[in-house]
């Protein structure tokens, strides 16, 4: 077997690829919409609590910002690569475009482990990395927000950073802020509140009764943690399996998120609850589950484990979790895959939100927000579920179809790519 290539950029490359394909789409513009549309690299220098200097290198994609502002979020990660700022922006760009929303697509990254940083260390990076793109951001042309292993007080910092070197109020020049700040309500759950209804519109398609049903969820971070309280809470699913970076564990019976987060505070992992059973992380991707929800990150599904995953819906609320190997295989089997871009919606749907907001100076109450983010959510699921019929394509061809017809449109009025 040759060896998968598991570049994420290239993956995203070769996925617009087959939608170009089957959109027909001139050359001129496949070859536009296969590249950035601009980027920057920067060397963050930040002085260490020990008082030595690190320099850390950051990046920022615009990857295309034909229907509005790019829009995405930054990562803070040790295994960052401008290649996989490069796919996440491309990603974006589909993500926004998918979910109709006036926004175009970019992505954020540093080069760095924030757990071996201090809080002090890590405002200083995050003031650093501010002061490197406050020159080429703004809430009419780049609007950041969190990511992995970033949060809504690296936003706060990070908006405080801006404003003051623009010397203004401009809240709306980042989203995923703490409430007190011009967060919006309902952003912190939204990445896994809009995977839940995108779960429930799949389950609806397939006549699956989700009541009792049984889930497992990859990753304990901000979305997979609101993905295991959503799922029992909003849908009934029996969440029998979660995991983080150091393990995962297993109850036939159900875990339950309080338990979990009692737990996860003392034990800082999921694993080794009582009652509970310690397996590993690629256990848990092959469990006999209805519902598997991979929320860490990209390159989890792959040639090497496609064939053994026993779920009928597989969630992709982290990015890139698939390998087009795994596509393949999963697609062979039946799986009815929700992919990233449609499924991870939520949360950048939250992020217009909180613009809008921002933009008026009036804030809605949670209700309202997530009344607007089902109808957003249904909508895109519903376009997306109908494309796949019309064209009898799998549901991640489709999502590119809808996404990149789009994004040619507004380019194309432009007058940027004939
Ligand atoms: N980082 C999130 C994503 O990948 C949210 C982006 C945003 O809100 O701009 O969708």
């Amino acid at each position: 077997m040759t060896k998968e290539n598991l570049n994420p950029f290239e993956i995203a490359q070769h996925q617009l690829d087959e939608a170009a394909e089957h959109l027909q789409l001139a050359p001129a513009m496949h070859a536009f919409l296969r590249d950035p549309m601009r980027e920057f690299h920067f060397s963050i220098p930040v002085r260490m609590d020990d008082g030595s200097t690190r320099i850390f290198k950051g990046f920022r994609v615009q990857y295309n910002d034909a229907r509005g502002p790019a829009k995405g979020g930054i990562r803070f990660h040790p295994d960052e690569t401008i290649d996989t700022v490069r796919a996440l922006a491309a990603w974006m760009t589909w993500k926004t475009a998918v979910a109709d929303i006036p926004l175009g697509g970019g992505k954020g990254g540093v080069i760095c482990n924030p757990r071996e940083l201090s809080q002090t260390e890590l405002e200083r990076l995050a003031r650093g990395y501010m002061r490197r793109i406050a020159r080429f951001i703004g809430g009419t042309h780049d609007v950041p927000a969190p990511d992995v292993y970033t949060n809504p007080q690296i936003m706060a910092w990070m908006l405080d950073e801006y404003e003051a070197i623009k010397g203004t109020h401009e809240p709306g020049v980042i989203t995923g802020k703490p409430l007190p700040l011009g967060g919006s309500a309902g952003r912190t759950a939204a990445t896994a509140m809009g995977g839940i209804i995108a779960i429930r519109e799949a389950a609806k398609t397939l006549g699956m009764d989700l009541q009792g049903a049984t889930c497992a969820v990859q990753g304990y971070g901000n979305v997979g943690s609101y993905a295991v309280k959503l799922a029992s809470e909003v849908l009934g699913l029996k969440v029998v399996a979660v995991s983080d970076e150091f393990g995962a564990t297993y109850s036939k019976d159900g875990l339950q998120y309080d338990d979990l987060n009692r737990h996860l505070r003392r034990a800082g992992q999921v694993a080794g609850m009582d009652g509970t059973e310690n397996i590993t992380n690629a256990d848990l991707l092959t469990l006999e589950v209805d519902v598997l929800i991979p929320a860490a990150i990209e390159n989890q599904l792959t040639g090497r484990n496609a064939s053994d995953i026993k779920a009928k819906i597989v969630a992709e609320l982290a990015n890139g979790p698939t390998t087009p190997d795994a596509d393949d295989i999963l697609n062979a089997n039946g799986v009815f895959i929700i992919p990233d871009f449609l499924c991870n919606a939520g949360g950048v749907i939250v992020s217009y939100f909180e613009m809008v907001q921002n933009s008026y100076q009036l804030y809605w109450d949670e209700e309202d927000v997530n009344r607007q983010l089902d109808r957003k959510m249904s909508q895109a699921f519903a376009g997306v579920y109908k494309m796949s019929q019309a064209q009898g394509v799998d549901m991640r061809v489709a999502a590119y179809l809808v996404a990149v017809q789009r994004v040619a449109e507004a380019v194309q009025l432009r007058g940027w790519v004939a």
